[in-house]
């Protein structure tokens, strides 16, 4: 029996409101945009190790500096922003980036704690597990 949810009345199964404190899946991803689902890197198709080419030229800039200081790319895949490119770094963030357009977030999420910066323009994504 499917259930209202708290924000926006949608019906959604009673497993997933108790995950999401009586929340549905999208309005949950407003709050923390990373929110697991079944298309979780695991079963999306195997990451790529190669940057994408139309990667955003910021995102590209933070991964390069990354990667000077020791990081690697664990892989490119199609979460947590299906439609933007989003790579996956096998260490913490080495350092503190800014620029103009690119946020920092972390989800705090306990089942996922991760960091990111992301590019408003394309929605392109480096991330990194802080667990
Ligand atoms: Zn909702």
């Amino acid at each position: 029996m499917k259930e209202p949810c708290n924000e926006c009345g949608k019906l959604v199964l009673p497993e997933t409101k108790k995950k999401t404190g009586g929340l549905c899946v999208p309005c949950i991803r407003k709050i923390y945009p990373m929110w697991p689902n079944k298309n979780t890197p695991k079963e999306s198709k195997p990451l790529s190790k190669k940057l994408p080419l139309d990667l955003h030229p910021r995102i590209k800039e933070i991964i390069d500096k990354e990667l000077e200081k020791g990081n690697e790319i664990e892989g490119v895949g199609v979460w947590p922003r299906p439609k933007s490119n989003n790579v996956y770094l096998k260490y913490r963030f080495k350092l503190e980036h800014k620029a103009s357009g690119i946020q920092y977030h972390e989800d705090h999420d306990p089942h996922y704690l991760i960091a990111e910066y992301f590019a408003h323009e394309t929605g392109d994504t480096v991330l990194c597990s802080i667990k």
